[in-house]
This record gives structure tokens, sequence and C-alpha cells, in this order.
């Protein structure tokens, strides 16, 4: 279906989709492809216009929203940027013979493989290399943090949760989250303080945000801080 261009108080021009339907009011929703409009199939192109410049303060702010928002999905090749430590990083990948070890050298993960252009290979290297590296670095981190908070270092191992970064069982085991590599270090470092604070504290409680906050003080901007980060850190 064409597309309606609009041109809004602001001066932006913006294409939308205008579907006819059935009704009695006019409804809009902001998707991926932009503003859809679902219009009442009687109604004059004045009006509609009318209605869409009453409702345009709501479309400018739900489409800039929409625009910080997106993240694009990681495309497995070449040239393709990645996070690590919470800096951008540079894939880069090349055809070779053998399959060879991923090497980080100048800021750039580089990866060989008989495999070059395809990207599920290219995803699988990548995502080993991260986790080898995330049990590596968390598990520094956490003996580190354990004897601050003056506990013996638990056992940690990975997880590959959609939802979660870290976890801590009855039995206090650690698992952390692998994706937490692409955050800076001082938001690793506040889950790992977390985890830890339940070997004391196995709730939510007032008494738990106090062992975190003798561990980390500013945990409340860093908890923050990760739930802004969480679309990106998921790209992968
Ligand atoms: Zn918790």
């Amino acid at each position: 279906m064409a597309k309606q261009a609009l041109t809004l108080p602001n001066g932006e021009t913006i294409l939308y989709q205008l579907e006819r339907r059935p009704r009695r009011t006019i409804g809009l929703k902001i998707t991926d492809d932009g503003l859809v409009v679902h219009a009442p199939k009687r109604i004059f192109e004045f009006q509609l216009h009318q209605i869409l410049m009453q409702k345009a303060s709501w479309i400018i702010d739900k489409l800039e929203a929409r625009r910080n928002n997106f993240v694009p999905p990681i495309v497995w090749q070449d040239g393709e940027t990645l996070m690590l430590f919470g800096n951008p990083i540079l894939l880069s990948v090349a055809q070779n013979d053998k399959n060879k070890q991923p090497e980080f050298i100048n800021n750039s993960l580089k990866i060989a493989s008989p495999e070059a252009n395809n990207h599920a290979a290219i995803r699988r290297k990548v995502t080993q290399w991260y986790k080898k590296q995330a049990i590596l670095d968390f598990g520094r981190r956490l003996e580190i943090l354990a004897t601050k908070l003056g506990v013996v270092p638990p056992p940690l191992s990975l997880s590959n949760a959609q939802s979660r970064w870290g976890s801590c069982s009855s039995r206090g085991d650690v698992r952390l989250n692998w994706r937490l590599l692409q955050a800076p270090p001082h938001i690793i470092n506040y889950v790992i303080c977390h985890e830890l604070a339940h070997l004391k504290e196995m709730n939510h409680s007032a008494r738990f945000w106090a062992v975190v906050a003798s561990l980390f003080p500013d945990y409340k901007k860093a908890e923050k801080e990760l739930k802004a980060l969480s679309p990106q850190l998921h790209r992968m």
C-alpha cells in the first residue's frame, strides 16, 4: 500500500501507512515501519489531517522514542561493530583454509575461518570467544570482590538467560550472563556485588541492599545503567 506524506508542526515530513477500517474513530500506532493510521472508511482528508495535527506531539515523541531504542541486530560479517567492556570493537573476518582461534588485537576481534561467509558459523565462533573471556574475567572479579566482602569466592558458571544478568542459588553458586562482558567494567562489578550480597542475604530486603552498598556504594545508578543498556547487550 502506498504511503502518505505528513508534514508535522516541527517541519519534519514523515510517511505513514493509512489503513481504512470499518471503525468510527482514528487509531494511531507506531511500528517498526513507522506510523500506521487506522481511519474510518468514510472520513474526509481534511478531517484526518486535522486529527493527525492534534496528535502531532504524540507522534513526534513516539517516533523519537522508537528511533532512540532501536538497536540494529548484529550482522555476523567482516566490518561489524561489537561491544567489549563498554567499548566498540571491530569484528574482522578473513577467509582461511584452517579454522584458527580468534585473536583480539588492536581493538579488533580477528576471526579466520574456512566459512567466512557463513554468518551462523561466525556467530558461534565469536560467542564462544566471549564466553571464554567472560569466565576468566568474571572469575577474577569475583575473587577480588568476595575477598572484599570477607567470603570464600563461590563457584562460578555462565548463564545464557534472556532476562537475568546473574543469579545466586541457595547452595551459594553464582551464575553470570556471559553477555555482561559487553558491558562497562563497573556494571560487571555491580552485578557480581549483587550476587555476592545474596550469600549473606537471600532476598532483596533493606539488609540485602545495605550489603550491596557496602561493596558498591553507587549501586542504584549502576542498576539503572544496566537496565538502559539491556537492549544493547542482548544484540549478541
Ligand atoms: Zn538479587
